[in-house]
């Protein structure tokens, strides 16, 4: 029996997985395994505990003697949970986490064994990240990174198979500073929009001090079964089906979306929200997607770098517990060829120390210049640094998504909805800049709140949309670290909330009063930016036309978006805010270029393997059959009729085993000659000759599919993964 039917077999006779009954309210448990304030006030004397919380909040950096006493503090509190090791646990540009243990356990002088962990251990340590990726910026003998704690987000204790580890987030960097991981710039960019947001906010409330950029993301992913995943070595390899023909039904139905979720999929998901719910990770929404066999789960929003960390930790345990039940999750944006992908929207906004959410148009008209001035200078942004914006999203993987005729197009514009598009015109238009003309404008948005609802987040096509009182990212792929588009949000908007308090200081500076100057600016702003704005059908055919009239970037693959990083605007960008230096915006530049041409090349040689080990020779075996077959008939001297149909067939695999055949060996060469390339050059070459070959090797690949005998097809089809549950 082949792998396949191994395989199939070994799904049919699982046994359930039986949850235990809930038998504690989630209240009762939730962040139980994480140092959070509380937790830590109960283990510091009141006085330290008051100096790390303000140290903390002022963005302060904390003394070596405080650190210690928190060390000591979460050294107590780790063993008396069991707790054997600590960790630094930090977010390289590989877009996943990675962490280095070690024992709390040492040998003091008198080689006595004793528990120890000190402020030097607990804010930094040297992990020796010579093997992740660097662009250049520390060349491999050096091997210097160092991690250093980040205190804005608490430690946990990651619990796997009862062996505990107390996890400290940390930000990952070279020995001189420079920033190798997604942490760093998203703290910086965070503190770059607070600054420029402040001053905005001051224009309209004192009160405001302090603001804090809000994410609610929600994930998307699809699960299959452990053995089916075992035998498919492209899902193994890659996370996605380089080849495999789509089964006669997709989501065409649309009964899989909201639909009832199948019982296996349930006891996987409450044993994965009560992990959440330990670890303080606030997941509150789970259900079916769009196509067969994919899921979501949504928290509620936080603090961005909080959200960041608890999305990180989140696809973490999300691969460990499917382990449990005998499933594997895929992350990647488009494993299945033919039916959806998976994203990861990011909800972004920003709130203020007086519990105002800034992108929340509220029923009183004299508050709402505020949300105005937030709303219009970041469509602004948007408009001027959407191919940033695009860059940042960009991946192999999401490549298949982006442009590639799925939601979203890779042409970023702005949704609004039918409401807000009403008013901005109005504004643009119809409504003067006189104390008057003000007061019109902000009635008019007073009537938006009630119509929210019902008007915006209908536009699925958007890659950029207004849901009411937050922007939706919905570029962002599934497999993404949440941290680099919203390191790009904050940069773009503070930079443009940065110009438009200029804009508004000269106009008062010749005695314009600050409403009518800020309105005059939004105007100007408004007509502006208004090419980015569209309200139709974003994968039609004629938006991209359209779009391309506007002057809109369409980018449809990585080489091509990463390009933005070498434009000197963006640059300069970059380097103004400080977020990333000139060197560390090349390295960054250089590790996705790298990234996208390994990526393609283990899938380039991926397919090649399965298609000579496994495709070829259950094609020549089923065509060895036919030939006796035919061979056997002509002995039989039924006249040609008889034996036409099988040689036909024989012709046919014939010509796809010739295509597979060439194409596999033209696709070696294609890649050594790309290996010689420079790491931009390589990447075109990657994008522009390899991945047509690809499709081309998987067209032949999926012709045998329906021609050869099913008893004798090693690789589990379509229709087994995306339905068998
Ligand atoms: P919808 O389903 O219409 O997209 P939800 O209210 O379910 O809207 O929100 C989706 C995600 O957006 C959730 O993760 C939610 O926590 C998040 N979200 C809601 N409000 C905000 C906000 N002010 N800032 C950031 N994220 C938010
Ligand atoms: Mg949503």
């Amino acid at each position: 029996m082949n792998s396949r039917f191994n395989a199939l077999d070994l799904l049919s006779s699982r046994d359930k997985i039986q949850n235990k009954p809930l038998d504690t309210m989630v209240s009762e448990i939730f962040a139980c395994n994480v140092f959070t304030l509380p937790t830590m006030q109960q283990y510091l004397a009141p006085k330290l505990y008051k100096a790390f919380v303000q140290d903390s909040n002022s963005g302060e950096s904390l003394t070596r003697d405080l650190a210690d006493h928190v060390a000591e503090a979460m050294r107590k509190w780790a063993l008396q949970n069991n707790v054997t090791h600590y960790a630094h646990w930090f977010q390289p540009l590989t877009g996943r986490t990675a962490e280095k243990h070690d024992s709390f356990f040492t040998l003091n002088g008198n080689g006595e064994a004793i528990e120890e962990f000190t402020g030097n251990e607990l804010v930094q340590q040297e992990p020796d990240g010579s093997s992740f990726p660097g662009g250049g910026l520390r060349s491999t003998f050096e091997a210097r990174g160092y991690t250093a704690w980040d205190p804005t987000s608490p430690a946990f204790i990651l619990d796997v198979n009862n062996q505990k580890t107390l996890c400290i987030p940390t930000i990952f960097v070279t020995y001189g500073g420079h920033s190798l991981d997604y942490k760093l710039p998203l703290l910086k960019s965070q503190a770059f929009l607070e600054k420029s947001a402040i001053d905005v906010c001051q224009l309209f409330d004192n009160n405001i001090t302090k603001i804090t950029v809000t994410l609610g993301w929600e994930q998307e992913y699809f699960l299959i079964d452990e053995a089916l995943f075992n035998v498919r070595p492209d899902l193994m390899m890659t996370g996605r089906t380089l080849l495999g023909r789509l089964a006669p039904k997709g989501q065409q139905l649309d009964d899989h979306y909201f639909g009832s979720i199948p019982e296996r999929v349930y006891a996987y998901m409450t044993d994965l929200e009560m992990e959440c719910y330990k670890l303080g990770i606030p997941i509150r929404t789970r259900h079916n997607e769009v196509a067969p066999s994919q899921y979501e789960f949504a928290p509620i929003y936080e603090d961005v770098n909080i959200a960041v960390d608890h999305n990180q930790l989140l696809m973490d345990i999300m691969e460990r517990v499917a382990i449990r039940h005998k499933l594997r999750v895929l992350f990647h944006e488009k494993p299945y060829a033919g039916v959806n992908g998976s994203g990861k929207h990011n909800n972004w906004s920003v709130a203020t120390n007086t519990g105002k959410n800034l992108l929340s148009p509220g029923k009183d008209p004299a508050k709402n210049l505020q949300f105005l001035t937030f709303f219009v200078n970041t469509i602004y942004a948007v408009y001027k640094y959407a191919d940033i914006l695009r860059a940042s999203v960009t991946s192999a993987s999401n490549d298949h998504r982006l442009g590639a005729n799925e939601a979203p197009p890779a042409i970023i514009s702005v949704f609004i909805g039918e409401a807000l598009t009403k008013i901005l015109n109005e504004i643009e238009k119809g409504i003067e800049v006189t104390a008057d003309g003000v007061k019109q404008a902000l009635n008019l948005l007073s009537k938006i709140p009630n119509l929210q609802l019902d008007n915006t987040d209908r536009n699925r096509t958007s890659p950029f949309a207004f849901t009411g009182n937050k922007f939706e990212i919905r570029m962002v792929g599934s497999t993404m670290n949440c941290a680099a588009p919203m390191t790009i949000m904050n940069m773009i908007v503070g930079k443009q909330l940065k110009e438009f308090y200029q804009d508004v200081q000269i106009l008062m500076a010749n005695k314009t009063p600050k409403d009518q100057a800020v309105l005059t600016v939004l105007k100007h702003y408004i007509a502006e930016s208004k090419s980015i704005r569209f309200e139709g059908d974003g994968y039609s055919q004629e938006w991209a036309e359209e779009a391309k009239l506007r002057g809109l970037g369409n980018y449809a693959d990585t080489p091509r978006a990463l390009d933005a990083y070498s434009n000197p605007t963006f640059k300069n960008l970059f380097i103004e805010s400080g977020i990333l230096s000139e060197d560390e915006l090349h390295a960054h530049y250089d590790v996705r270029l790298e990234e996208y041409a390994l990526k393609i090349q283990i899938e380039s040689r991926t397919l090649a393997e399965m298609c000579m080990n496994q495709v070829l020779p259950a094609a020549i075996n089923y065509q060895n059959i036919l030939i006796e077959n035919v061979l056997a008939l002509k002995e039989l001297n039924l006249g040609e009729n008889s034996y036409e149909a099988p040689l036909q067939i024989i012709e046919e695999i014939s010509q796809h085993i010739k295509t597979i055949r060439d194409c596999a060996y033209s696709m070696k060469n294609a890649r050594e000659n790309a290996n010689k390339l420079d790491s931009k050059d390589r990447a075109f070459a990657y994008c522009d000759l390899i991945v047509p070959m690809m499709e081309e090797l998987r067209a032949a690949a999926d012709h045998l599919e329906p021609l050869v005998d099913d008893e004798m097809w090693p690789l589990v089809k379509y229709r087994e993964m995306l339905f068998i549950r």
